[in-house]
């Protein structure tokens, strides 16, 4: 019999959730809920069984919320008296949580002390989890944190050169994001390249509307793009990634903006949305084919930051063996893809045009067999990493 195990990504005003069976990698239903704490009324769309209901009830809170989900359960099925657990994706663990946790008092009054580190994201991920465990109290639930991968990095990668005193006083340093996908990815080019893991120099592209690069040996993280928070690094499609950090100064001083107005001018304005227009990166595509010109500049920034972390990572792995794109833009964008590998003949990857516009669901090669470097496409998958995570904590 199927043990699924459901999975809750609770957002400040939105839940994702999936039912998933980790044994048979199956996903037996899924949803979406958005504008909760909205004052008008809220969508739940439910999919089981190729079928799809949506319902707009008023969510003034996550519990409400969560109880719109579980009706549409019992409504349309399937049942949840088979649910072994509930996983929490839990955005910010700090440097307190280097792999998934079962859900116990003291595990939230630790996310609740590390609200500042992720203002916006840790209180509705601890609004989620109590919700979910007043409704279903009688399982396990398991908080698994985006930034557990990355508890690996070398000291001279999460270091800021900044004042010692200052950074331990408030906990800066380079933290990373998406690390279940991250890991999950790398996970899966063993098997594609017939090299075993503990081998492999490895740098993934995680490139969705957030993105993150990161450098991978042996299995473990040596450096990654994110930082404190996930605005460093890569452009995306609204945040800025890296840029002079005397900038936020600057722009209070010349525009006279708030400290809030600044990050979230960074955070919502900025990254492909500030420099073409567009967020989506078909509609940046469309327009440099056309010879738009912010479009040509914001994809050029776009790929120059990337190809700058590429080689600065193969330097620090000393050989780069693998790298793989994974995520909305790197899984469906050949054009991307196409444009980064182009710029990398100096590290040997020779890309296999063909098969870099193929479409293949499977993890897969894209580079010519004379490449240097592996080049991969992988799919990432979240959810059905989670779940087995949790799976595995709780047969442990
Ligand atoms: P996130 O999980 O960060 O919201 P995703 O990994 O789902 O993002 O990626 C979403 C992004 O993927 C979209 O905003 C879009 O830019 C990009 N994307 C999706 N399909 C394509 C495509 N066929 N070509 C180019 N970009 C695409």
């Amino acid at each position: 019999m199927a043990k699924p195990i459901l999975v809750l990504n609770c957002g400040s005003s939105s839940i994702k959730y999936q039912l998933i069976d980790p044994d048979e990698e199956t996903v037996l239903a899924k949803g979406l809920v958005e504008r909760i704490g909205d004052a008008g009324n809220g969508i739940v769309t439910h999919e089981t069984d190729g079928q799809e209901w949506t319902i707009t009830p008023q969510l003034h809170n996550h519990t409400v919320a969560l109880q719109a989900v579980f009706k549409m359960f019992d409504d349309h099925g399937p049942g949840l008296k088979n649910v072994t657990a509930v996983a929490h994706r839990a955005v910010h663990g700090g440097d307190r949580f280097a792999a998934p946790v079962v859900i116990d008092d003291e595990v939230i009054a630790t996310m609740q002390e590390l609200v500042p580190l992720a203002p916006l994201h840790n209180p509705a991920v601890i609004e989620g989890i109590r919700a979910a465990q007043s409704l279903l109290g009688n399982v396990p639930h398991v908080a698994i944190f985006d930034t557990a991968f990355f508890t690996q990095l070398p000291e001279e990668a999460y270091t800021y050169a900044i004042n010692r005193d200052l950074a331990k006083r408030n906990a800066i340093r380079k933290y990373g994001f998406h690390g279940t996908s991250h890991q999950y990815v790398s996970q899966q080019v063993p098997a594609v390249v017939g090299t075993d893991l503990g081998e492999l120099n490895q740098i993934v592209c995680h490139l969705g509307n957030g993105a993150s690069i990161s450098a991978i040996k042996g299995g473990k993280p040596i450096d990654t793009s994110m930082g404190l928070t996930p605005l460093a690094g890569l452009v995306m499609g609204t945040r800025s990634g890296d840029i002079d950090p005397g900038v936020f100064a600057y722009a209070a001083r010349s525009e006279g903006w708030s400290t809030e107005r600044i990050d979230s001018e960074l955070n919502k304005n900025s990254g492909m949305l500030g420099l073409t227009g567009d967020t989506d990166m078909r509609d940046v595509e469309a327009a440099f084919e056309k010879g738009d010109e912010a479009a040509v500049t914001g994809m050029n920034v776009y790929i120059h930051r990337l190809v700058f972390y590429i080689g600065g990572y193969a330097a620090l792995l000393g050989r780069l063996d693998t790298l793989t794109f994974t995520a909305g833009v790197g899984e469906n964008s050949s054009f991307v893809r196409k444009m980064v590998c182009d710029r990398l003949v100096g590290l040997g990857v020779v890309l296999d045009e063909a098969k870099n516009e193929a479409r293949d669901k499977a993890p897969h090669l894209i580079s010519a067999p004379e490449s240097k470097v592996k080049v991969l496409v992988v799919r990432t998958n979240e959810e059905l990493a989670m779940a087995k995570q949790t799976e595995h904590l709780l047969a442990s």
